[in-house]
């Protein structure tokens, strides 16, 4: 039987590594052949929590050619994927975005929940199969739940992942308060990080009523410590929006202790924003939002 390549989204997140690798560790413990593979570089975020458990990190993996056996883990859009998607063999996808732009051409294992991490429904996936977790998987999984559920703050986050986090806490053997307060603070020691590298980190492509809109997103503990840098992210933006004929380019930088988020939009759908914040060159202080599935997409969804 051919290799199985496990993978999340480009321009990876902690989730979207974490849950890739912590699945294939299940994967081969159930005896199957797989590989957990990154579509992108780590960020420094993912690299704190690789540090900390020493764990290393997994193979880049370009294209796939056509019948490839693939799973899909923390994604489902094809405008996120690994190239030549389109043409593999999907087998099981392990999601917990809205179901857009996927489709297979075989029946296909769907383990999609609304829940605030991928890597919860892995934890799930562990216990439904009986297998025990081992440390790193654990510690897998917690990274990528403390990440993605901004250590529970996010609107996205459900019992079910405060629950998981808990366990997994245990098995791990760290503190979650406080190691996952130091994995999201990795992740927003920006400075030595170029413009370009800052817009494209955490950033994700959506088809909209037929529009190319890119939504990204930057965690920091002072907004003005991004902003800072306004002049130099609009023309790395604009580049993008130029090379990739993009509609709308909206950028955020989340403040990841008080939840609130400055937004930055560019391009010739960037009034759509208009509707609900009135930008001034830009830009707009949004309250209380930092949830890119809960908030910023139906924002766009919605004005667009
Ligand atoms: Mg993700
Ligand atoms: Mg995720
Ligand atoms: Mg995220």
């Amino acid at each position: 039987m051919d290799k199985t390549f496990i993978f999340g989204h480009k321009n990876p997140d902690t989730d979207s590594i974490c849950s890739a690798m912590a699945l294939a560790n299940l994967r081969s413990k159930l005896g199957e052949e797989v590989e957990a593979t990154r579509l992108g570089e780590l960020n420094k975020e993912t690299e704190y929590a690789f540090k900390t458990f020493n764990i290393k990190a997994p193979r880049l993996l370009e294209k796939v050619e056509p019948g490839t056996n693939v799973i899909m883990v923390d994604h489902n859009e094809f405008s996120q994927s690994v190239d030549g998607i389109e043409d593999a063999n999907i087998k099981m996808l392990v999601d917990h975005h809205k179901i857009s732009n996927f489709k297979t051409k075989e029946p296909v294992f769907m383990h999609s929940e609304p829940v605030g991490c991928t890597g919860t429904i892995l934890y799930k996936l562990y216990n439904q199969n009986n297998v025990d977790i081992d440390k790193e998987s654990a510690s897998l999984m917690l990274s990528a739940i403390a990440s993605d559920t901004l250590l529970f703050k996010s609107p996205t986050c459900t019992p079910d992942d405060i629950k998981a986090a808990r366990e997994l806490e245990k098995i791990a053997g760290v503190n979650l308060e406080e190691y996952g307060m130091n994995l999201l603070k990795a992740g927003t020691n920006l400075d030595d990080v170029s413009e370009k590298d800052l817009i494209n980190m955490d950033a994700k492509e959506f088809n909209i009523k037929g529009k190319k809109v890119v939504i990204a997103q930057v965690n920091t503990v002072d907004i003005n410590d991004v902003m800072k840098r306004q002049e130099g992210i609009e023309a790395e933006i604009n580049k993008a929006i130029k090379d990739n004929n993009l509609d709308l380019f909206l950028f955020a930088a989340t403040d990841i202790i008080n939840g609130n988020s400055e937004l930055l939009a560019l391009g010739n759908s960037a009034d759509a924003i208009e509707k609900t914040y009135k930008l001034e060159n830009h830009r707009a202080f949004a309250e209380g939002l930092v949830s890119r599935k809960k908030q910023f997409l139906p924002l766009v969804e919605n004005n667009l």
